[in-house]
Order: C-alpha cells, then sequence, then structure tokens
C-alpha cells in the first residue's frame, strides 16, 4: 500500500485545535496513521496510509479548507526516497527569495508606477500573456538609466529564512538555481548573495554608449514554459532525475515548473496557485521550506553552525 507523509506546520508552535482539525479529516476519511514525530514544536509529521477508495488527490482538496481555517499548512506527499534524497532546488525570485516585485521597484524608480500597473493587471485578467506584457512594460523604462539596477541592490530584502535555507542546501550537496520573470542584473546580484549555481531571468537592452535602458527585451523571454524548461537543462546538465527537484514560486507562471519538478511549493501564494500547487507554505520563512522536506528543528540548527 502507498504511503503517504503528511506535515503539519504552523508560524507558531502548533497548537491543539491545529492538530485536531488534522486528525479529525483523517478519521473522516479513514486514513490510517502509522506513526508521528515532532520535528519542532512548529511542524509534525505523519506517515499515512489511504483506504482503497480515496484518491490522493481527494485528500489534498479535503485538506485545503482546514488549512485555511485553522491556519495551520498540511503538506502531502509520498513518503519515499525522494523526500528528504532531494537534489536540486529551483526558486521564483520576486516575491520568493525576495520580498518586491523588482518591475514595481523600477517602475517608482522611473516614476511610470501608473502605467505598468495597468498593464500588470491586463495581464492578471488574461487580456495580455506574459510576454507581451513584459514586452510593454519594459519599452515604459525606455531612457531609464542603466545604473538602476545598482542602485535598486542596496533597496531589496531578501526573504527571511532564504539564506539559512540556501546555506543548509548547498551543504547537503544541493544544486540550487533562481528562475526569474524579472530581469537578470538582480537575478545575478541575488545569485551572489546566496550562493546559487544557476541564475536566469530577462535581459534588458542597454544603449550602445551604455547609458540608459533603450526599453527592449533581449532573448528568450523567462515565462512559465521557459522556467519548466530551464529546470529540465539544469537537471539534464547536472545528470540529476526530475523527481529528484523542487519548484518553489508564489505565481501563477510558477505552477508548470512546479508540476514539472517532482514536488512544488507554493510560498505565501495567492489562493488560485496555493490550490494548484503540490504543496503551500504560509509561514514567513523560506527555512520552513527544510520540514517539509523531513529535517528536523536540531537537524536545521547542526547544519548552521
Ligand atoms: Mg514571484
Amino acid at each position: 500500500m502507498a504511503r503517504y507523509v503528511c506535515t503539519l506546520l504552523s508560524e507558531t508552535a502548533l497548537s491543539a485545535a491545529q492538530k485536531e482539525s488534522w486528525l479529525a479529516l483523517a478519521k473522516s476519511l479513514s486514513i490510517t496513521i502509522t506513526s508521528t514525530r515532532a520535528l519542532s514544536d512548529r511542524a509534525e509529521d505523519y506517515t499515512i496510509t489511504l483506504p482503497p477508495t480515496l484518491e490522493f488527490s481527494e485528500l489534498k482538496a479535503a485538506a485545503n479548507p482546514i488549512c485555511l481555517e485553522n491556519h495551520v499548512d498540511i503538506c502531502l506527499q509520498p513518503d519515499n526516497k525522494y523526500r528528504k534524497g532531494k537534489r536540486l532546488v529551483v526558486f521564483d525570485m520576486d516575491s520568493t527569495l525576495i520580498r518586491q516585485e523588482v518591475i514595481d521597484m523600477i517602475a517608482a524608480y522611473a516614476d511610470v508606477e501608473d502605467q505598468v500597473s495597468a498593464i500588470t493587471s491586463l495581464a492578471m485578467n488574461g487580456k495580455i500573456d506574459f510576454n507581451e506584457s513584459l514586452r510593454r512594460r519594459a519599452s515604459l523604462l525606455e531612457g531609464v538609466p542603466s545604473t538602476v539596477f545598482e542602485s535598486l541592490k542596496s533597496k531589496i530584502e531578501i526573504t527571511p529564512g532564504a539564506k539559512e535555507l540556501c546555506k543548509i542546501l548547498k551543504r547537503e550537496g544541493y544544486t540550487l538555481a533562481v528562475l526569474s520573470g524579472g530581469f537578470i542584473p538582480l537575478a545575478n546580484w541575488l545569485k551572489g548573495q546566496l550562493d546559487l549555481d544557476y541564475a536566469f531571468a530577462n535581459t534588458l537592452e542597454i544603449s550602445e554608449d551604455g547609458s540608459a535602458l533603450t526599453g527592449k527585451v533581449l532573448g528568450d523571454i523567462v515565462n512559465a514554459e521557459r522556467k519548466a524548461h530551464l529546470l529540465r537543462q539544469i537537471a539534464e546538465e547536472k545528470s540529476i532525475e526530475l523527481h529528484e527537484s523542487l519548484a518553489v514560486g508564489d505565481g501563477a507562471n510558477d505552477l508548470v515548473m512546479m508540476k514539472t519538478a517532482g514536488y512544488g511549493i507554493a510560498f505565501n501564494a495567492k489562493p488560485i496557485v496555493q490550490e494548484k500547487a503540490p504543496a503551500r507554505l504560509n509561514t514567513p520563512s523560506l527555512q520552513d521550506i527544510l520540514y517539509i522536506l523531513g529535517y528536523t528543528l536540531e537537524e536545521q540548527t547542526a547544519l548552521l553552525r
């Protein structure tokens, strides 16, 4: 019988009510809990088997409202060697590894915020696709000094827990990449900050004299499909199987890479993304991903020394 692991995760210590909400769900669906393990006072693992009549997708759908009502994340995945035995993690950048959206920061810098947010809302309402919205937003940046990225670096806030997470994963031998629909100067900078192995993002053309942005985007646009393609490319280059990979992001354009990877985590994502992603994490710290990968707090602390 297939075994799964359910990780219960909360921003503060798990309450009796949070645990009870999960246990009541498990009982109502005739799920057998074969073992439990505390990863910390905020995270617990339950090894489970499902009755033959219950599909894994049904369990996942039934867990969604429990998560919302009880402010708890219920992460479900097969209990096999790939859970802790992953070797590659790919991250989205904006609102995932960093707290801001870089396009909004550039728009504020160039004083074109209203125009940029009008295009963003067209894209969000499905009126234009990602490539078109990126080209239109980039065109508003024509004439912006090419030093813009340099001056934004000091304003970027790296997400809490990102440094600790990446440090531990590197020590564990993981390959790490940022795959961003944003811009390469900042993705490369972040790669240095977090000691990542790869950075892929979009390139904005610079004028011949090097002084300003031309408003044009160069090369392949990093959109949802391209992110999934880059994940496959890195995996192949490093001889890593796709089920040994994890994708983390917050946007709808991260869902394809999440489905391509062995596992996907929606980090403080929009409700629709949380619903469609393999797993959700709604605590403030990216380090909590390590609980989902099966590391106890003790193991995490030892790896940070
Ligand atoms: Mg994002």
